[in-house]
């Protein structure tokens, strides 16, 4: 481990720090285990994070997102590549060098200690002046809405309430960069909703603080962040605004664990700036054709692709109205606001999902019109090689 530099790189780190990112990601691989044992957890990982940004890690689970926190933290070694915080590099700095707030899924709280002492432990270890301690201490409790509870020990709180003072430990030292890893996983469905609501307040009321959050759910992803980073296999697939990753998703994969997505299989027949006509099995659908990405090929007739049309838009109605297509009911589960319907319909390739409003008591292998918006979805980039695995048709639609 090599000490902090001093004076001369230290003044001209500094001097950058205002326009550097707060988290720096620079191709960072990490490899856990030796020769044939070898799990690649982390692959070419690069990502940037500005000061005052909250960006998700969602991902499936083995995905690498706490791998990669970790990689930041200190907590693992990179087999490769670099991490930089405000421009400083600090691959090689021990965790407690970094001033980093972590705020894990498990709260890890000292059992023996009482809150306050909890989150006094961070302050003495970055050496804090002893004067500051207690005034830090409530500030820190204050922002948790825990300042009545600094007596209590960790197993006189309820989950939520441990949880809220893990992160006061975490922001006790006034950390630049936050962490959290799933730090709702562990709570029920309630107090995850209310806990969300809290961090969204706790977000406002760190306006300098750049937060890298992981999670799996993808309803906290699009609550909290400014961008998502999507992983899969050690690998990022995709960043992006929230929004646009739902709206025009970039890659099959991204469609399906964000907002869930029927993938058909089409050709493009015919292309006019972002419109296009597909062919879909025997039918002809309208999309939306975006530019494609950086180093991609623009969309060209005969080439093939998926039709991304979200559950949501499909509608469900008579069979001799306009437009509809005989479809029949393959299965339906209700699901409390919505009913999920599975349908074999006439001419399409594959079998359709649809998400219903309601509840909507239909027999299995009753025959409807399905209806699909004018602009059917979106076209995405068929996958290719491994990457086709788990992308199919319907699997991803979760939401
Ligand atoms: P996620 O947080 O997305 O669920 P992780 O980063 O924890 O994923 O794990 C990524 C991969 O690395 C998984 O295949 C996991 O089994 C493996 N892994 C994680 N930690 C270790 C470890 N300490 N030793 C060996 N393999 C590990
Ligand atoms: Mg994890």
């Amino acid at each position: 481990m090599s000490a902090p530099t001093s004076a001369g790189p230290a003044s001209k780190q500094s001097s950058s720090a205002a326009t550097d990112p707060a988290i720096v990601f620079d191709r960072v691989g990490v490899d856990y285990g030796r020769g044939r044992k070898t799990t690649v957890a982390l692959a070419e990982f690069s990502l940037r994070v500005a000061a005052g940004e909250t960006v998700a890690l969602l991902g499936p689970s083995g995905s690498g997102k706490s791998t990669a926190l970790k990689a930041l933290a200190g907590f693992v070694r990179p087999t490769s590549g670099r991490v930089r915080l405000a421009g400083r590099d600090v691959t090689d700095l021990s965790p407690a060098k970094r001033g980093i707030g972590v705020v894990v899924q498990s709260y890890a709280l000292f059992p023996h200690m009482r809150v306050a002492e909890n989150v006094a432990f961070g302050l003495r270890s970055h050496r804090v002046p002893r004067g500051e301690i207690g005034p830090r201490v409530r500030e820190a409790l204050e922002m948790v809405g825990m300042a009545d509870y600094g007596r209590r020990l960790p197993r006189e709180l309820s989950g939520g309430q441990q949880q809220r003072v893990a992160i006061a430990r975490a922001l006790a030292i006034r950390p630049a960069v936050l962490l959290l890893d799933e730090p709702l996983a562990a709570l029920d469905a309630q107090l995850r909703q209310s806990m969300l609501t809290e961090l969204q307040q706790l977000r406002k009321a760190l306006p300098d603080t750049a937060m890298l959050y992981v999670t799996h759910d993808q309803a906290e992803a699009l609550a909290l962040a400014d961008r998502i980073a999507v992983m899969r296999d050690a690998r990022l697939v995709d960043v992006d605004t929230a929004e646009n990753l739902w709206r025009r998703p970039p890659s099959s994969f991204t469609a399906a664990f964000l907002g869930g997505a029927n993938l058909l299989p089409c050709t493009v027949k015919h292309i006019t700036g972002s419109v296009a006509l597909v062919q879909c099995g025997e039918r002809t659908l309208r999309a939306e054709a975006p530019k494609p990405g950086v180093g991609q090929l623009e969309w060209a007739p005969d080439d093939e692709g998926l039709l991304c049309v979200r559950p949501h838009t499909v509608q469900i109605g008579s069979t001799n109205e306009r437009d509809a297509v005989l479809g029949s009911i393959v299965s339906s589960v209700w699901r409390g606001s919505v009913t999920r319907l599975h349908l074999d319909v006439t001419g399409l390739p594959v079998e359709l999902t649809a998400d219903v409003p309601g509840h909507v008591d239909t027999a299995v292998g009753a025959v409807v019109g399905v209806k699909l918006p004018d602009t059917a979805g979106v076209l995405i980039p068929a996958p290719v090689g491994s990457e086709s695995r788990s992308a199919g048709a319907s699997s991803g639609a979760t939401a």
